[in-house]
């Protein structure tokens, strides 16, 4: 347990990828921390979400840590995308085989950070009412942390079950003989209907905005494949690391609208076939070229007529309204197949919207619907709601909530201007959810770490962001992002799923490798935009 006076050279924050990795990279090097988890294991993210069919859409081999050559040896990934249980597990063993759990506080949340100028020392609050003085704080909170309910009348009055995708019971939920509703038809929804649907009485979906989706094509990994990776290790993840995308793999170069329709629509078939979200990076103008990404949505709008028996249900299924890709392209199992069974209806909640629950379950302005239990795939306050949740205040006592009052401000995705010595793993401002996290978390982590050692090395006790390097980087940010077509949908990435959040694109849509050049530049310059004192 944590003493009174406690203090530690670095506070994290989070025990998913990015703070399990972040606790080793630092004791390897010296310095002291200990890392706060709220929930009651390790593995954020795939810790919460365990909901029916859950399973990352990034592959097995390539969504895993690559600092350990010893830990990509060992691991025995067993399918093509890997599942929720199996990414716990992961993970579990990382926690085991690095010794980390002695450094980890698990059933803690940290409810305020607050620094202190004259000490040049951050103080750090648990719910537990105890606070630690740390000289360093990372926040590796995650990116999808904080779930979502919508505000619904009469929620409360609702006597049946209710659950969030992102926050699933660990010991399960079995659906037999119930009568369920879905409200919610983003990655989490599209993973959980076509399960639910097999296992419940009967199956409601309510969708507001229907999803791009690609089959998965999952299945078992072949153990020859898994050697041939194994072996090869050290080329793919180089790969990767330069890559936009964090992936062992460069996009196509080649322009949708410099090949001929029956060209790209082969592209499109073989792609498709395949399986998996790479039919996104299908051509290079896809995410910066409307007339281009209508080629990829009409045929996605095909695939959906061809499978989908009643038209009516395949035109409700076809997103009409922003480009493919804008929103986060949606990996699934038999999802638009679900909708040919006889227990399973679709309710467009855009033609008649929820109005409100009530004991037996909710109404539209349409028609009511009695439920057993209700699940919420609502998505999440992302990328700064793990952020703003705690009481963050900085120099002179500012909040990090007001300093962000117009949308997150960093600079690199790492800092934020009068927050100093406190660094985010995956920030708004990096390329995060638009890559593979975990390549995306290593890198930060790594920069981070090199940064301590550069700042202990000079024996000064503070770094922090200048205004101007914000500035620069946030002009940067918004600049890419008003190249693409991202802007054009109402994604979680504009904060746009959350009502009275500021529209602002988060994510850096530049490219992972281009992202990493520049953090490394700026460490080669003397970490140039920061001040070191
Ligand atoms: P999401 O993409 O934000 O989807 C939330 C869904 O709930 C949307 O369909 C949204 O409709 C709907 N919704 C929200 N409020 C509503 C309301 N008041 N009434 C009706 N519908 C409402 O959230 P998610 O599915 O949890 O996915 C979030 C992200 O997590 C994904 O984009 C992905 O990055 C990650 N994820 C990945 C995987 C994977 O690796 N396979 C799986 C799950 C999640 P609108 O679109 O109209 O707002």
């Amino acid at each position: 347990m944590m003493g009174a006076n406690r203090e530690v050279d670095v506070a994290i924050v989070g025990a998913g990828f990015s703070g399990l990795y972040m606790l080793h990279k630092l004791r390897q090097q010296g310095l002291s921390a200990v890392v706060f988890e709220r929930g009651n294991g390790v593995g954020g993210t795939w810790f919460w979400n365990r909901y029916p069919g859950a399973r990352c859409d990034v592959e097995s081999q390539d969504y895993s840590y690559s600092f350990s050559p010893e830990l990509e040896q060992e691991w025995e990934w067993t399918e093509r995308y890997p599942a929720q249980p199996e990414i716990l597990g992961y993970l579990n063993h990382v926690a085991d085989r690095f010794d980390l759990r002695r450094s980890i506080e698990l059933d803690t949340e940290v409810t305020a950070a607050t620094f202190d100028e004259e000490a040049n020392r951050w103080s750090v609050t648990t719910g537990l009412g105890e606070t630690l003085r740390a000289k360093y704080v990372v926040m590796a909170t995650g990116c999808l942390s904080n779930g979502r309910v919508p505000d619904f009348d009469g929620m409360d009055s609702f006597a049946g079950e209710v659950y969030h995708t992102g926050s699933w019971p660990q010991e399960g939920v079995d659906f037999t003989g119930k009568r369920v509703g879905v409200i919610g038809t983003g990655s989490s929804g599209i993973q959980a209907i076509p399960e639910i649907a097999a296992q419940s009485e009967h199956l409601t979906v309510f969708q507001r905005t229907p999803s791009f989706s690609v089959p998965a094509r999952n299945a078992p990994l072949d153990p020859q494949f898994l050697q041939e990776v194994k072996a090869d290790y050290p080329r793919r993840r180089e790969v990767a690391r330069r890559s936009p995308t964090g992936l062992p793999f460069l996009g196509n170069q080649a322009l949708a609208m410099d090949v001929t329709e029956e060209e790209r629509r082969d592209t499109y078939e073989s792609l498709w076939g395949a399986g998996g979200f790479r039919i996104g990076g299908a051509f290079a103008d896809l995410i910066v070229n409307q007339e281009a990404n209508d080629t990829l949505a009409a045929f996605i709008h095909s695939k959906i007529d061809e499978v989908v028996e009643d038209p009516s249900i395949a035109e409700k299924l076809k997103p009409r309204d922003y480009p493919v890709s804008t929103k986060r392209i949606c990996v699934d199992s038999n999802y638009y197949a679900t909708f040919n069974r006889k227990n399973v209806r679709l309710v467009d909640v855009r033609e008649s919207p929820i109005v409100g629950f009530d004991e037996r379950g909710l109404k539209t302005q349409a028609a009511e619907y009695e439920f057993d239990a209700v699940v919420f795939a609502t998505g999440f306050d992302a990328m700064t709601g793990a952020l703003l949740g705690p009481e963050i205040n900085g120099v002179n006592g500012v909040a990090l909530r007001d300093h962000w009052d117009a949308g997150p401000r960093t600079y690199l995705g790492l800092s934020t201007v009068g927050f100093p010595n406190l660094f985010i793993v995956a920030g708004p401002g990096s390329p995060s959810v638009l890559t593979n996290m975990v390549s995306a978390i290593e890198q930060h982590v790594e920069w981070i770490s090199d940064h301590l050692a550069h700042v202990e090395e000079l024996g000064l006790s503070r770094s922090e962001a200048t205004l101007e390097a914000e500035d620069g980087w946030v002009e940067q940010v918004n600049g890419i992002a008003d190249m693409t077509l991202f802007s054009n949908a109402n994604s979680w990435y504009l904060g746009a799923n959350v009502p009275g959040k500021p529209r602002v694109f988060m994510p850096y849509a530049g490219g992972f490798g281009a992202y990493r050049e520049t953090c490394d530049a700026v460490a080669a310059d003397g970490y140039r935009g920061f001040v070191l004192s």
